[in-house]
């Protein structure tokens, strides 16, 4: 049986393909066909990632999950946090969110901020959630052509190359999602059972 991976995100399902390497019989939501929206209303990550995964399974049946993610700023008070697809607006423009990052931060000397992926696996019937964080620093301005999102104003702690600077293997060893991921994985080889 396949894992459904519930997203429409290009680069997500890209990065995840590569960090499940051989073990890989996930599908994400173009690769079975599915069209449309998946809905996020929640004010938490956990509960997008719960919301995203529950309506796939309503849908399609099918055991699946799902990440939500956001950037996390201290001089913000955690914003844009769950927002962070939103923050310029409805239309999800990610230079217009990393602009708005950089207006908000400016003359701004703490620019701590986070990366934390949140995913939420249903399997048999049962949810599961794996965190991953990755902590840095928000730039003065945007490096590199790489990545996707607030990459390029994201430096991560004990590095010199922002993650749209990085390789994608580079930005996978250290990436939040690469650590919720590795947890999504380790769990499902315990199973005696696993899918992957
Ligand atoms: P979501 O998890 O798809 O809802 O993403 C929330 C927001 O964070 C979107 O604006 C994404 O572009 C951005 N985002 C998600 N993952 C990453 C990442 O790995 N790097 C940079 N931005 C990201």
């Amino acid at each position: 049986m396949e894992l459904v991976f519930a997203t429409n995100n290009k680069h997500k399902s890209i990065e995840i393909d590569r960090l499940l390497g051989e073990n890989r019989t996930v599908k994400s939501l173009p690769e079975i066909g599915f069209e449309g929206d998946v809905p996020e209303t929640g004010k938490t990550l956990e509960e997008n990632a719960l919301q995203k995964a529950r309506y796939i399974k309503t849908r399609l049946g099918t055991d699946c999950f799902a990440d939500d993610t956001g950037l996390e700023i201290d001089a913000l008070n955690g914003a844009p946090g769950v927002y962070s697809a939103r923050y310029a607006g409805p239309e999800k423009d990610s230079l217009k969110n990393m602009e708005k990052v950089l207006r908000e931060l400016k003359d701004c000397r703490n620019r701590k901020a986070r990366f934390r992926t949140v995913i939420a696996l249903i399997l048999d019937n049962k949810e599961l959630l794996f965190e991953g964080i990755v902590n840095g620093s928000i730039l003065e301005n945007p490096r590199g052509e790489k990545g996707f999102g607030y990459d390029p104003v994201f430096l991560p702690e004990g590095y010199t190359l922002s993650f749209a600077e990085m390789s994608l293997n580079e930005k996978n060893k250290i990436s939040h999602r690469a650590i919720a991921v590795k947890k999504l994985v380790d769990y499902l080889k315990t199973l005696n059972n696993a899918r992957l």
